[in-house]
């Protein structure tokens, strides 16, 4: 069941768009000169479309740069008029929207702790009605897709149909490379639920350190996803925030060159790329579907090392008859077929079993 939101297809506001939407620019702008400079390197690649800068930032804790206010949206101003670039920056309450609406901004948009708030999205979708206003809804810090839509939702109904999603992944729960854990799975179920709504991938708060976000980057671009939001600065090591995840405009073109960018779905209705759309969908699936086995047997471990320091067998059969009941219901409710969710619990049980005992035998 989808939900049925109007929206434009990028092309509507971006005419001259015929590779994936990328923006680039850096985190926060620093100065006029850092701002201009970065992207007059910037624009020398045909494959920018448009330059983000950070004005107001939402940090973490106090103390930190909180962003250049006001004055960087005239900076803005230069570099359209420099470069011919658009230019858009965060809002994250109504005074920002308001002030870089009445500044021209091409984008605007909602950070990702902002879309964790309902009443935030609401003070921004009211100063937005009526306009034209292209905004980008990056996912909230939770991977909560319900949430995520209910952000696109108050926007749409405030008139707003220039609506782009940005993935940039979830707070982390436990171990990970990555500053922020990116979660395909929340993208594919925002992509069945609203398939006409364009998403991009925002690699730099992902990864938070430049050597991951060539991975990330094209795994976004296998994913189908339309395009990045990604951070370049002139000179990161002088950064005033995210200074190990931005990438000078040099290094950016280096990136872009390694990467395969397939064609976009929406423009290609041969068989073969939707396929091989469709076959990258099921490649991260199944990566997620041994990343979750991976945890749970993790979890039986620790159960195994309980069991044995409380003296108790591995195998307990009443806890496992009750379990494969219930997966299988668990499992046709789903309409999965009965046979094959028992065959497979049957088979991850044996290992679980496997993996306890060995534990028991170890001195
Ligand atoms: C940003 O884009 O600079 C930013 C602060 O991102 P996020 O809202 O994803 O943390
Ligand atoms: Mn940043």
């Amino acid at each position: 069941m989808g939900i049925e939101l109007e929206i434009n297809p990028i092309k509507h506001w971006m005419p001259k768009i015929d590779n994936p939407l990328l923006i680039a620019g850096p985190c926060s702008l620093e100065s006029e000169e850092q701002a201009v400079e970065t992207a007059k390197a910037l624009v020398k690649d045909k494959r920018v479309f448009a330059y983000r800068g950070g004005v107001w930032k939402p940090r973490t804790r106090p103390g930190s740069f909180e962003g250049i206010g006001s004055i960087g949206l005239e900076w803005l101003q230069t570099v359209r008029k420099e470069t011919g670039l658009p230019v858009g920056t965060e809002v994250a309450n109504a005074q920002h929207t308001e002030e870089a609406l009445k500044a021209g901004l091409d984008i605007l948009w909602i950070g990702a702790r902002s879309t964790a708030s309902p009443f935030v999205v609401q003070e921004i979708a009211d100063v937005v009605k009526g306009t034209d206003a292209v905004v980008m809804v990056k996912n909230p810090v939770n991977p909560d897709v319900q949430l995520w839509i209910g952000a696109l939702e108050r926007l749409n109904q405030a008139g707003i149909k220039n609506l782009v999603a940005i993935h940039r992944g979830y707070t982390p729960f436990g171990e990970t490379p990555y500053r922020n854990h990116p979660n395909w799975k929340t993208v594919i179920e925002l992509r069945r639920l609203v398939p006409n709504l364009p998403i991009i991938c925002d690699p730099s708060h992902i990864a938070g350190k430049r050597e991951y976000l060539y991975e990330i980057s094209q795994k976004a671009f296998d994913m189908g996803l339309d395009g990045l939001m990604i951070e370049s600065h002139r000179d990161p090591s002088c950064a005033l925030s995210d200074k190990e995840q931005q990438l000078t405009p040099n290094d950016l073109a280096k990136l872009l060159d390694k990467l395969v960018i397939r064609q976009q779905v929406s423009d290609n209705k041969e068989f073969a790329t939707q396929l091989e759309y469709l076959r990258s969908r099921i490649d991260a699936i199944d990566t997620e579907l041994l990343e979750t086995l991976s945890a749970r047997m993790e979890i039986v471990k620790q159960i195994g090392r309980y069991k044995k320091d409380n003296n108790v067998m591995a195998l307990q059969i009443n806890r496992w008859s009750e379990l494969m009941d219930k997966r299988v219901s668990l499992g046709e409710n789903m309409n999965l077929n009965k046979t094959f969710v028992k065959i497979l619990f049957q088979l991850i049980h044996e290992d679980s079993v496997r993996m306890q005992t060995e534990i028991m035998d170890q001195e």
